[in-house]
């Protein structure tokens, strides 16, 4: 089959290589000029499948609330008047019940295990070398910050993930820069989770999605599909373009290239940033990737540089760069690594997350013939992107999926 992928992200990137892996011809547009442009470009690279868990959990409402009141919240609240805001958000606190996130959880820890497990046949068979590093660390600023992971802690073991809860002292010896003048209560390690440089992997997949013959069009625009008994036509740029399949996988903006096609899905963008320095002190910087659980800021080592990341924040569709979540981040990285790098040269980014309400990814078929979906990867895009690829890549093919796709389908959001 002729098919055509929207959005040379890491999702699309990775749908188009296992498309032509299993000998489709491959037609990928991109609007930007280059892959990984958008969410993909900055993220803070943290592959930890045990901690692919939905932001809807209970008792998440309660303190949303309380964050809107903090300066230097990791949550921020942008009150507008988009009805998409509030219908979100609205669905976003129904999922917020034990019971649902119990099943969103294990629906999105499925795909991450398994996509792990794609993302590691990728890298041997190409040899890619992505600034990857092994090893996350949660750090704890306070007792009550230690206590509150403790529930967590069940869950890894019930889950089979292997992880030691750590003193201070041990988690300084896992990552000696860290610094002796910020408070740190505890650590809790995760020895198999990784870390790796997403914008830099999506480049090498598309090097080699190109080399087993994908074509890739940038600076195209998609600006509508229709569908057909038994192909679609897309609009790119006021010319047709035929194919007989079309995966959607345009991050934030899949909702608005769907409805059109009466496919709705109650996918919201939320707003990320991160900081980028070069290391000046290889001895004073991280080795791998923490988590600074305050304030729900990463920090990973990429190659010679350190990434900081994080905050969400909801009700912005503009990709300015906000002054106070910059401050934050820096702050971050100067607590715990101060002289790592001069954070007075870093660059900033901010990029959206496709965020459904409920946690899991939408991968497959729609009601729409030849229209398929690979969206709504959240906070977790990076470490579920080769498994979404291989999956919706079998499914188009009539493959039988790896793994069961209960709950990672449209079907969930069509009773
Ligand atoms: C601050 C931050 C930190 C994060 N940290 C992590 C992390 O540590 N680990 C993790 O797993 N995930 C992380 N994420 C999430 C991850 O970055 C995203 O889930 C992932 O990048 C989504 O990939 P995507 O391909 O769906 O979207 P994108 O990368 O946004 O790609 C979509 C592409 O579609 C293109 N497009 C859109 N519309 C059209 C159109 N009409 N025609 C043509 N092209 C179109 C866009 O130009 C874009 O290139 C983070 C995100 C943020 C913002």
């Amino acid at each position: 089959m002729q098919v055509v992928v929207i959005g040379g992200g890491v999702i699309g990137v990775c749908t188009a290589y296992f498309l032509a892996e299993a000998g489709h011809e491959v037609v990928l547009i991109e609007r930007q000029g280059n892959v990984a442009e958008q969410a993909s470009f900055g993220n803070a690279g943290i592959v930890a499948p045990a901690y692919a868990t939905p932001w809807a959990l209970p008792g998440m409402p309660r303190k949303f609330l309380s964050y809107l009141l903090k300066a230097e919240a990791p949550v921020l609240l942008r009150p507008s008047m988009e009805p998409a805001l509030w219908r979100w958000l609205r669905r976003w606190v129904s999922e917020c019940d034990l019971q649902r996130y119990r099943t969103n959880r294990s629906r999105m820890q499925r795909i991450a295990l398994y996509s792990r497990d794609v993302l590691h046949q990728l890298r041997e068979h190409h040899r890619f070398d992505y600034e990857q590093t092994r090893g996350y660390l949660q750090l704890f600023r306070t007792e009550r910050d230690l206590a509150l992971a403790q529930p967590m802690l069940g869950l890894l073991t019930e889950h089979g993930v292997s992880h030691r809860m750590l003193d201070a002292a041990t988690a300084r010896a896992i990552e000696p820069g860290l610094s002796v003048d910020t408070p740190l209560a505890g650590g809790l390690h995760l020895p198999e989770d990784e870390t790796g440089n997403c914008s830099l992997f999506t480049k090498q997949l598309k090097q080699a999605a190109q080399s087993i013959g994908v074509t890739v069009h940038f600076g195209s625009t998609v600006t509508a599909i229709s569908a057909h008994e038994r192909h679609v036509v897309l609009q790119v740029e006021g010319k047709e373009f035929n194919a007989d399949a079309v995966v959607v996988a345009a991050g934030v903006d899949s909702a608005q290239l769907l409805a059109p096609l009466g496919i709705h899905v109650p996918l919201y963008p939320v707003k990320g940033y991160s900081a980028t320095v070069n290391i000046k002190d290889f001895e004073q910087a991280p080795m791998s990737a923490l988590m600074d659980e305050a304030y729900k800021v990463a920090i990973a080592r990429m190659g010679s540089r350190i990434r900081i990341a994080g905050l969400a924040e909801l009700g912005s569709r503009t990709l300015e760069l906000r002054e106070a979540a910059l401050r934050t981040l820096i702050k971050v990285g100067d607590d715990w690594f101060p002289n790592a790098a001069n954070y007075r040269g870093a660059q900033f980014w901010c990029g959206t997350r496709p965020m459904l309400p409920d946690g899991p990814p939408l991968l497959g078929a729609t009601p729409v013939k030849n229209v398929y979906l690979n969206i709504g990867h959240g906070p977790t895009g990076w470490a579920m992107a080769a498994g979404s690829g291989k999956l919706v890549a079998d499914i188009i093919s009539g493959r039988q999926p790896d793994i069961d796709m209960d709950g990672l389908t449209l079907a969930r959001f069509q009773h």
